[in-house]
């Protein structure tokens, strides 16, 4: 065998470059063959030429199913997550900038993206959905005698990124995995954010806010008076708000912060909904 041996798409044939196409499991296939499958599949390399030859049957199919799908409720602002509630459908994108230089907007209608033929997924092939809520922080220092200190109580910005996880029983998907924030939401928060059991309880005795379990990895304080601070006046703002100390500072970051858990609940809920209704 030739060490430079030329490679042949196996589903058109087309000659493949040294550097080009992907590895199938008993083949290889060109770019324009891979560019022509769904944007969530990514698994070459155990995928044999049939199963391509079988999705890309299934990819010409789909622009029929979206031909008719009519959204009824979107999620998402980085990437969307289209739902036709009625043929118990959806479609998701991974990220909504279309264009070359990658302006975003929300997609609120599939024909806003119905060149892309993102896949339209039956609700009885979705397996589970999770949502994921990645925390990172950073803390803020001050420099005495030359050398970096906490502020006392410490200063530290939260920031946050809301995905949603959605696993399938599906031929040629996995899973989707979409990012619902368009940008981190940032909450500089004076102190550590309360959320271990003893700043629970604390909560929950002391300052008497209700608890929400919204997520396995999210546990917060709701407190339902956040809305009242845009009418009453900035001194009546509580103490605490899922877990941050409030202050005039954070106050739109916990906002942003609160919106995102409510879509959240959202999604879950409407998934939870259409795997249970009736066809
Ligand atoms: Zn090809």
């Amino acid at each position: 065998m030739a060490l430079f041996e030329k490679k042949n798409c196996s589903v058109c044939g087309a000659k493949i470059g040294l550097l080009g196409g992907h590895k199938l499991s008993d083949g290889n296939l060109c770019k324009d063959c891979a560019k022509k499958l769904s944007p969530w599949f990514s698994d070459y390399k155990s995928t044999p030429t049939e199963s391509i030859r079988a999705q890309l049957a299934d990819r010409e199919e789909n622009r029929k199913r979206l031909s008719v799908f009519k959204t009824t409720k979107c999620f998402g602002e980085f990437g969307s997550i289209l739902i036709d509630e009625d043929a118990r459908v959806f479609a998701a994108i991974e990220d909504s900038a279309a264009s070359l230089f990658g302006e975003r907007k929300e997609i609120t209608d599939i024909a806003e993206i119905i060149d892309r033929n993102p896949d339209v997924v039956r609700f009885d092939q979705v397996a589970d959905v999770d949502i994921d809520v990645v925390q990172t922080q950073h803390e803020e220092k001050q420099t005495v005698n030359g050398q970096q200190v906490s502020y006392n109580p410490k200063y530290i910005t939260y920031m946050y990124m809301f995905y949603a996880v959605i696993r399938l029983n599906h031929p040629y998907i996995p899973s989707m995995r979409v990012q619902l924030n368009n940008s981190a939401v940032q909450i500089p928060n004076e102190g550590e954010r309360l959320r271990n059991k003893v700043g629970l309880r604390l909560a929950e005795y002391l300052l008497d806010l209700p608890i929400r379990d919204v997520t396995k990895t999210e546990k917060i304080y709701d407190n339902n008076s956040l809305k009242d601070i845009l009418t009453r006046s900035p001194y009546a703002m509580p103490d605490y708000s899922y877990g941050f100390k409030c202050s005039l500072r954070n106050r739109e970051g916990i906002e942003r912060y609160g919106y995102y858990l409510l879509m959240t609940e959202e999604i879950l809920e409407t998934v939870r909904q259409m795997k249970t209704a009736q066809p």
